[in-house]
């Protein structure tokens, strides 16, 4: 039986994607090859590239305004460095929301002066902060717009004439926002695109080549961006992955409509939390992340009869972080509601039997 997978990522993609993906790894497209053995510079992958970093664009609503999109390696945690590399020049804001903004707060100050602008370490990162100003002295802001750990989501952005860079790893074509106010958004593919092994970074170009430093050719977005994201061998089972996933989103009616069935999800799910004894959230209601709940059991002592309740019902993947503790849901696009259904049915099937 397939599991219901509520893995923070890697984590569940479409079925009918990996199915596609499999059958791509044995032929691609009656080719007589495999698409993990023929060249990156060959039409065949050249095209899909070209369809990823299109459809990308497309389903950002980000198509004929400025942007480019990219499919590079080394994951977000890469990107902590390549965006104060080709943007930071003297100083930079970033918003601590956890351990993601943490980490690129951390790479950020090798590069120049890092200005805190904001920070909820305060309460182990449980919401957003609200009501900071943005001092206008800086090279950019940078966010996290979905704190994957903490379960806690950006539901507006902050209103700044500075160029906006945000981290968009465990959030991106989840919800219909208006992306052009970002200039540069970067989104490990591990989540809502593809297997792990490329980053999606969408960069308004004319924010770029406006630092003094060198910058090594792999590291510079504008090298990476005069050779159509080929510089060198881009990752290509994962980009492939990645524009089935964006193909898919597109047919069912791209992020207005992934967006409705993530708010039902994500209804049911915290309409349990708060409604069943048994069970508190962590993170403030106002904030709540859509892709992942983040939630805990008031006694500790019901944790065996629950873990081995929502194991027996087929779920895969409830465990919080271990900086968090407790339960973490992770509702990424491709999770039914179905499967949502069935973690509140064992839900309140606790609630009974305790
Ligand atoms: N940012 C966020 C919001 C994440 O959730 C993650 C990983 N889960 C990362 C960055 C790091 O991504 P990677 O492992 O691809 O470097």
């Amino acid at each position: 039986m397939k599991k219901h997978n509520f893995s923070a990522g890697p984590c569940i993609l479409p079925q009918e994607v990996m199915k596609k993906a499999s059958e791509a790894v044995a032929e691609l497209d009656g080719m007589g090859l495999s698409l993990i053995e023929i060249s990156h510079r060959s039409k065949a992958f050249v095209g899909i590239m070209e369809q990823a970093r299109e459809l990308a664009l497309e389903l950002l609503g980000l198509k004929n305004k400025g942007y480019e999109a990219l499919f590079l390696q080394g994951g977000a945690s890469l990107e902590f460095l390549m965006v104060p590399y080709n943007l930071l020049e003297n100083k930079a804001g970033y918003i601590n929301t956890g351990t993601w903004s943490d980490k690129a707060i951390k790479e950020a100050k090798l590069f120049g002066t890092v200005v805190e602008i904001a920070s909820s370490k305060d309460k182990n990162y449980n919401y957003i902060p609200k009501g900071f100003s943005v001092p206008n002295d800086l090279d950019y802001l940078h966010l996290t717009s979905n704190n994957t750990i903490f379960g806690t989501q950006f539901k507006s952005f902050p209103e700044t004439k500075l160029p906006m860079v945000a981290d968009m790893s465990s959030d991106i074509f989840s919800r219909d926002i208006d992306h052009s106010q970002f200039d540069l958004i970067y989104a490990g593919a591990q989540k809502n695109m593809g297997p792990a092994g490329t980053t999606l970074v969408v960069v308004k170009k004319e924010i770029l080549g406006n630092v003094s430093r060198k910058i090594p050719s792999m590291m510079d977005y504008q090298v990476h961006l005069s050779k159509d994201s080929m510089f060198n061998t881009p990752s290509v089972f994962a980009v492939y992955v990645s524009m089935l996933t964006l193909q898919w989103l597109k047919e069912l009616g791209g992020v207005s409509a992934i967006e409705e069935i993530n708010e039902k999800k994500a209804k049911l799910l915290y309409s349990e939390i708060d409604l069943n004894p048994l069970f508190e959230g962590y993170a403030a209601k106002a904030d709540r992340s859509l892709m992942n709940a983040t939630f805990n059991l008031k006694e500790p002592k019901l944790k065996e009869t629950f873990d081995k309740m929502w194991q027996e019902a087929g779920i895969n993947g409830l465990a919080g972080h271990r900086s968090v503790g407790g339960y973490r849901a992770s509702m990424y696009n491709a999770l039914s509601l179905e499967s949502v259904g069935v973690l509140v049915d064992v839900m309140s099937d606790l609630e009974r039997k305790a």
